[in-house]
């Protein structure tokens, strides 16, 4: 276990400047030295990307151009409410918009793609490490490119551990007392930019508490932790305070969407605390995941899932289902992309229930 310790701020939490202000008020008053500071792109900017790729592909210039237009002002306008747009920041942002309209498109998609979507995690780290700067903070400025290395597999790169542990570790070696770095993005063998999926960041950040063995990552979200079930569907749901690792991966895996399923495991490998925490309400006690013995408070946990479908297995012939059948059919599913969310089995009867959804 090392002294570093993890923030990670999500779209909603630097998604205007009042936002942002708070950000960095939130670095200030709980951040401990020395901290790495993860940020998402700016509240919608990544689907705004999305939109500007689309419109590109389309070959409808007009529509791209008025996309790219308004990323750039939504990007200024956020520095300059913050009072930080200097001539540098402004090299930085412009350098980056510059990027996007030069994208190769002789390259394929997928490359493309993570080119042009990763500029919102550029871009938003770029604002975030000026204004913890103009604030007195000690601040620096990390490329994740330089240092999550990933395999070539452009939208959903595959993590290579050691490289990125020994290039995080080198880099950090020194560090200033807040280091601002991105989510969601990485780099292929050849330096080209990949990203982690989207929604990816707390993965992201997960993977930096892993290989620098942080003592907690802190996830600050609008919510105030992690809930016995979602607010909107379910009645008398509680605040969970303690969640052992298992059971946060099958909240999430079952789709508690408030973390990234990828992001758990990292953390329990490398015994880090994570602590989900109210950007609002920041001295809330909030949602604590480690390696605890049983959930806190005892309580059941509800999920709802929509749009299901439910699949029968049986076999002609009235023959129990034997495990050689099970696999075979697991086997499918799998090859199929399909998540099976809940499983009965009836031996006796040669019965099987699967509801399965489609995995994204
Ligand atoms: N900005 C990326 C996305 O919206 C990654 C993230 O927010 O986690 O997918
Ligand atoms: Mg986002």
């Amino acid at each position: 276990m090392s002294n570093w310790s993890i923030f990670k701020f999500g779209g909603a939490s630097v998604k205007d400047p009042e936002a942002l202000r708070n950000a960095v008020r939130l670095v200030r008053e709980y951040g401990t030295s020395p901290l790495l500071v993860v940020v998402s792109a700016m509240g919608k900017t990544t689907n705004a990307l999305e939109r500007f790729i689309q419109a590109r592909e389309l070959g409808d210039t007009a529509a791209a151009a008025t996309e790219l237009g308004a990323i750039k002002s939504f990007h200024d306008g956020m520095a300059e409410a913050l009072g930080v747009l200097d001539a540098e920041l402004r090299g930085q942002l412009d350098a980056l918009w510059a990027a996007a309209e030069r994208v190769d498109s002789a390259q394929a998609y997928n490359p493309r793609y993570d080119a042009v979507v990763s500029l919102g995690e550029l871009a938003s780290s770029r604002i975030l490490a000026a204004a913890l700067g103009a604030d007195g903070q000690h601040t620096a400025w990390l490329d994740a490119r330089s240092v999550v290395r990933t395999d070539a597999v452009y939208r959903r790169a595959t993590v290579d551990w050691a490289e990125t542990a020994a290039c995080t570790q080198r880099a950090l070696a020194v560090p200033a007392d807040v280091t601002v770095t991105q989510g969601f993005i990485g780099s292929a063998p050849d330096g080209s930019t990949t990203t982690l999926g989207r929604e990816g960041s707390d993965y992201s950040a997960a993977i930096f508490a892993n290989v620098l063995k942080a003592s907690s990552l802190s996830i600050w979200k609008d919510v105030p932790g992690m809930l016995s079930g979602d607010p909107k569907v379910f009645k008398g749901v509680v605040r969970l305070e303690q969640v052992p690792y298992r059971e946060a991966i099958e909240l999430a895996f079952y789709g508690a969407s408030i973390i990234h399923p990828k992001t758990i495991q990292p953390l329990e490998q490398g015994g880090t605390i994570l602590r989900i925490r109210s950007f609002v309400d920041p001295e809330a006690a909030g949602t604590e995941v480690g390696p605890f013995a049983a959930l806190t408070p005892e309580v059941p946990c509800w999920m709802r899932h929509e749009n299901q479908v439910l699949i029968e297995v049986s076999s002609r012939d009235l023959s129990f289902l034997s495990e050689g059948h099970l696999s075979e059919v697991y086997r499918i599913f799998a090859e199929e992309g399909l998540l099976v969310r809940l499983e009965e089995h009836h031996p006796g009867q040669a019965l099987q229930i699967g509801r399965a959804s489609r995995r994204e």
